[in-house]
């Protein structure tokens, strides 16, 4: 059985960068299971269900034919035959992803579909050779994995993490975006941490504050703490 490293973190705290890049040169799978709950979004709203009838989301999310990817190399994501790798990364999506990762039983069902991918990953030699997986999202060191070998919550100023969402979405860093990204990131990062409290760091999870660290640096960080 491999090793899992769990990472949790806000947006903008370098998490995707740095867990798939921890992934890549450890030769471990890798999971973003902020982009199962984009899919299923994606996946709902192409149903044609109203993001807003709870009851009507659940049943949608409980049929979402969706190919998860752990290939930290290709993370194409497939949903109902279409790829939708670049569509659920939209500015439009992201705004309402987290409209239905606040309802719980939407939760429990990717929750179990995660533990399912870690768990085929670790026992398979498939993938990685059962080496080991990082996981990353909001709530995998307190609920998806709180027995992962390392646990990581990865924080950024709120300077550092809008600065680099505004470099994300549009390329650049001027005054503008920043307030323009800001009024995103602050609405979502409120939404999202009443429903997992992630920005809480629980007992024996290590906090990495990146704000002033390169990618290098806080994978070295990462790397230390799996050497222990
Ligand atoms: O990490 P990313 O920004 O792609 O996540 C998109 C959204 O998915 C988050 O804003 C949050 O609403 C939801 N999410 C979650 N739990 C996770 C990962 C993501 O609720 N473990």
């Amino acid at each position: 059985v491999g090793i899992t490293i769990a990472i949790d973190g806000p947006s903008g705290s370098g998490k995707s960068t740095v867990s798939r890049e921890t992934a890549r040169r450890n030769g471990l799978a890798y999971l973003d299971t902020g982009a199962m709950y984009r899919a299923a979004t994606w996946w709902v709203m192409h149903e044609g269900v109203d993001l807003n009838d709870e009851e009507a989301v659940i049943e949608s999310v409980k049929k979402l034919p969706v190919t998860v990817p752990v290939d930290p190399d290709d993370q194409t994501q497939i949903c109902a035959g279409e790829d939708i790798t670049e569509i659920i990364r939209t500015a439009e999506l992201s705004a309402v992803v987290s409209t239905i990762s606040s309802y719980y039983p939407v939760r429990d069902i990717l929750i179990s579909l995660q533990r399912d991918i870690i768990d085929a990953e670790l026992e398979a030699d498939s993938y990685s050779g059962g080496k080991g997986i990082v996981v990353e999202g909001r709530d995998i060191t307190t609920v998806v994995k709180p027995d992962a070998d390392v646990r990581i919550l990865l924080i950024a100023s709120e300077e550092a993490r809008l600065a680099r969402r505004a470099k994300e979405i549009s390329g650049k860093v001027d005054e503008e975006t920043i307030e323009k990204t800001r009024d995103i990131v602050s609405r979502r990062d409120r939404v999202d941490s009443a429903v997992t409290k992630f920005m809480t760091a629980s007992d024996g999870v290590h906090t990495i504050d990146s704000s002033s660290m390169s990618i290098d640096e806080v994978v070295e960080a990462v790397e230390d703490l799996m050497r222990r």
